[in-house]
This record gives structure tokens, C-alpha cells and sequence, in this order.
């Protein structure tokens, strides 16, 4: 990392901490964009923007009709009403996607459908319902202004206007404005390739039997599912088992794959079992900290490979490790696609019970988010293996660094989880 600790505020954490936002800082300065690719717009979707996307023509393209009616000069109709309805000959069919010259004279009328071109002279369209349907000649019962029932060229969007900015993330309503302004391809951030490993020898593949002393791997998927809710292409790596002459070689064979990659486990605080910390940090590209967090205190960041590809060694605790992905790597992967504000929505909500937070770290507590309510209650079951309170939250409660604790009907900031 190239920003030096002691350059951020200290005053939040007790020494020897790093503030959650130092700790962020740092990871940031270290994340170089993806080069942009230019992707169709199928494939761009769930992708970022790496240009504006600007109207190449006027929206809609050309004046045209809003209802199924009847194409006519305004004035002709202008002393119509249900019971002195006025008669005009109807001299034929525009549909949409007709692109003969059609037109209206003096007295006359077009039938015309939903999208249809507006022919030449008419002004106003008479909505079906406002007339007698006739074929040949067509009984108006209401008056229309000028303009009525009329989409106008460039009423949507002018020619030149940028339809999308850079930086948008492509979902399905900005696909349409893609499509629909005509961009049959779009310059986007690729969506980042993310490969999770899990490390521990006490980790068995689910579905398969437990022996004694032995829990089932949930990080690996846990981890690699929130990359895909993201935005990204996650690969997941079986349990690697904590032994130095196989962690590195497992490791290193996932760089060829990957644009960021993500551990779990072994970087606690001094065990001689951590064998993350002691293979990666032998490195030396990779620094081990104590963030003034919890649950997530052991935090691991830096680059690994030819590429300087970014590395986070996640603490092993399931909860730990989703907290961290939420705080720390989905900020990365954010400024893998040129967006350095990614983080979760937050929102105020008064707290429906106690809590609990150690002094000098900021707790990311898990809690039931009611956003009608404006309320949050927080989870029993906070310990950070306890995956099973991880099935029932929605959110993050923040507890700041120097509160220890809080009331039923304090307010809070609280993460939404996605
Ligand atoms: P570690 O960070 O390796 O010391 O692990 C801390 C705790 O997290 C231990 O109880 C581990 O068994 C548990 N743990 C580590 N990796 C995983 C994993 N992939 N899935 C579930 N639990 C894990
Ligand atoms: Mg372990």
C-alpha cells in the first residue's frame, strides 16, 4: 500500500487500529479501473458505463400519434361536441411503420394508429373514442386543440442530450434507453472477474458428510454470491487446506482468471495456524492490519502477480467475512469500473432494542430494517459465527467507534443489505 497510516485520523481508533475509512482509503488508491470494452447491448448489461450515452437523434424521431384516431386539421373539428358532431371524409390508413407520404387535406381526415408518422398538414389527432369509427367518413364528437394526442419529435429527448452518463450502471431501464436511442453497443467496464478461495482444514464441501472436529464451507459461496449480486463474474475455489506448499500454488493459479481475488480464513491474530497471513505476507505486497471494526477486525489488502492484482484476506468468520465484503471489497470492485463511491445504501432508523459495541471500533450489528416504520430491531445471535442471524437480517446497524451502547428508540445509521 502507498498511503502511510499515520496520515489518516487516528482519533477515531486506538492505537495500533486502523480507522474503517483509513483502511478504505488505502484499498482505493491501489485499484486501477478495468480497460473499457465495447460490449452489445446484451452482453453490456449489468455493466457500468465508461462514456455517455447521448441521443444520436431527436426522441421520438418524428411527430407521430399518442392514441388510435383519427389524423385532422385542428380548426376542421373546432365546433365539434357530442351532439353537433362534425363529419370528414376519411380518405385512408396510416399504421406505424408506414412510411409512405401521407397527408391531410382541408375537410379530411387519416385514419391513424398508435405510432404512426402524423401526415403531412394534420396537427391534432382525434382519438377513436371521441368518434363513430367510421370507414369512410368518420363523425367527430369532441373539439381537439392543436398538438393534441401528438408525440412530438425531440419531446422525449433533443438530439445531442446525454440519455445515460458515464459511470451508469446498465439494469434494465437503462437498457431500454440504450435500445431505444439506437446504441447497438456500449463502452463499459467489463464486469470484474472475482475468484474466492476458502482456506482452513476444517472445511468439507456441503453435501458431504461431516467427521468430528470438521464444519461445512459456506464463505466461499457466501462470498462469491454477493460478487455475482455485484455485478461481477465470481469463481469459487474449494477449501484449501492450511499448508503453506499448497496455499501459494493454489493461489497463484487463480491470478490468470482473476481481476480481484478474495480469501477467507487464516489471518487471524497470531496463531501459527494462520497460514494465510504467514504465506501471502512472505510476499511482502500484502499488508495484515487490526481494523477498529467488529465484527472484522484482522483485514489483509494489497496486490499479488505480474497484473499487481488486488487481494483481500478475509477473517474467517462467516460474518466477519460478509461484513468485510459489504465495508471493504465492494467498495473495490466499484473502483475496478471507474466508480470510487460504491457502497451500501444507508438510512436512519430508531433502534427497537439494546446493543452493545466495544469502545474504539466501529460494530456492524445485524438487524430486521422497517423501512415504513423507520425502524430496526436488532438480531439476537450477534457472534460472528452465528450464520444463522445472517439468514434473517437485511441490514447492518452502525454502531460508532466511541459509542458502547445504545437504547430502545435511539437512532442509528443502518446498511442496507441487498
Ligand atoms: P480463521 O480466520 O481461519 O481463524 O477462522 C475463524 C473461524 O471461521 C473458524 O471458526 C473457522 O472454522 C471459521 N471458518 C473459516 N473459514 C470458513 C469457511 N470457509 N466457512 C465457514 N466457516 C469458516
Ligand atoms: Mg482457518
Amino acid at each position: 500500500m502507498t498511503t502511510e497510516v499515520g496520515h489518516h485520523h487516528h482519533h477515531v481508533s486506538p492505537k495500533d487500529l486502523v480507522s474503517v475509512e483509513a483502511h478504505l482509503a488505502d484499498i482505493l488508491v491501489n485499484i486501477r479501473p478495468l480497460p473499457p470494452t465495447l460490449l452489445g447491448i446484451t452482453e453490456a448489461e449489468g455493466c457500468v458505463l465508461a462514456e455517455d450515452i447521448t441521443a444520436s437523434r431527436p426522441l421520438p424521431p418524428f411527430d407521430n400519434s399518442a392514441m388510435d384516431g383519427y389524423a385532422v386539421i385542428a380548426a376542421d373539428v373546432a365546433g365539434a361536441s357530442k351532439d353537433r358532431p362534425v363529419a370528414l371524409r376519411v380518405s385512408g390508413e396510416v399504421a406505424a411503420g408506414d412510411t409512405g407520404a401521407y397527408a391531410v387535406t382541408p375537410g379530411s381526415s387519416l385514419r391513424i394508429t398508435t405510432g404512426a408518422q402524423l401526415p403531412g398538414e394534420a396537427d391534432a389527432v382525434v382519438p377513436v373514442e371521441d368518434t363513430d369509427g367510421g370507414l369512410a367518413q368518420v363523425k367527430i364528437r369532441a373539439a381537439v386543440e392543436p398538438g393534441h394526442a401528438v408525440r412530438f419529435s425531440g419531446g422525449d429527448a433533443r438530439q445531442g442530450d446525454v440519455l445515460l452518463p458515464r459511470g451508469t450502471r446498465l439494469g434494465p431501464m437503462q437498457i431500454a434507453v440504450l435500445a431505444a436511442s439506437g446504441h447497438g453497443r456500449a463502452e463499459v467496464y467489463p464486469r470484474p472477474r472475482v475468484v474466492v478461495v476458502s482456506t482452513g482444514d476444517e472445511l468439507t464441501e456441503p453435501g458431504q458428510a461431516l467427521t468430528p472436529g470438521k464444519i461445512w464451507d459456506s464463505n466461499s459461496f457466501m462470498l462469491a454470491a454477493a460478487a455475482r449480486e455485484a455485478g461481477c463474474l465470481a469463481f469459487r475455489h474449494g477449501p484449501v487446506p492450511d499448508d503453506p506448499l499448497k496455499m501459494l500454488p493454489a493461489i497463484e493459479d487463480q491470478l490468470l482468471r482473476a481481476d480481484l481475488l478474495v480469501t477467507s480464513g487464516g489471518v487471524s491474530m497470531g496463531g501459527r495456524h494462520d497460514v494465510v497471513k504467514d504465506t501471502l505476507g512472505r510476499l511482502g505486497t500484502i499488508q495484515f492490519r487490526k481494523v477498529a471494526m467488529q465484527p472484522g477486525m484482522p483485514q489483509g489488502f494489497g496486490t499479488i502477480g505480474e497484473d499487481s492484482t488486488p487481494i483481500f484476506t478475509l477473517p474467517g468468520n462467516p460474518v466477519s467475512a460478509y461484513v468485510s465484503f459489504q465495508v471493504f471489497v465492494l467498495a473495490a470492485l466499484g473502483a475496478l469500473q471507474g466508480q470510487l463511491d460504491w457502497r451500501l445504501p444507508s438510512v436512519r432508523a430508531t433502534v427497537t432494542g439494546p446493543l452493545r459495541s466495544p469502545p474504539g471500533r466501529r460494530s456492524f450489528l445485524r438487524g430486521v430494517l422497517n423501512r415504513a416504520e423507520g425502524t430496526v430491531a436488532p438480531l439476537s445471535g450477534q457472534g460472528s459465527h452465528q450464520v444463522a442471524t445472517l439468514g434473517k437480517a437485511n441490514a447492518l446497524i452502525i454502531i460508532p467507534e466511541w459509542v458502547v451502547h445504545l437504547k430502545a428508540g435511539d437512532d442509528a445509521n443502518v446498511l442496507c443489505l441487498p
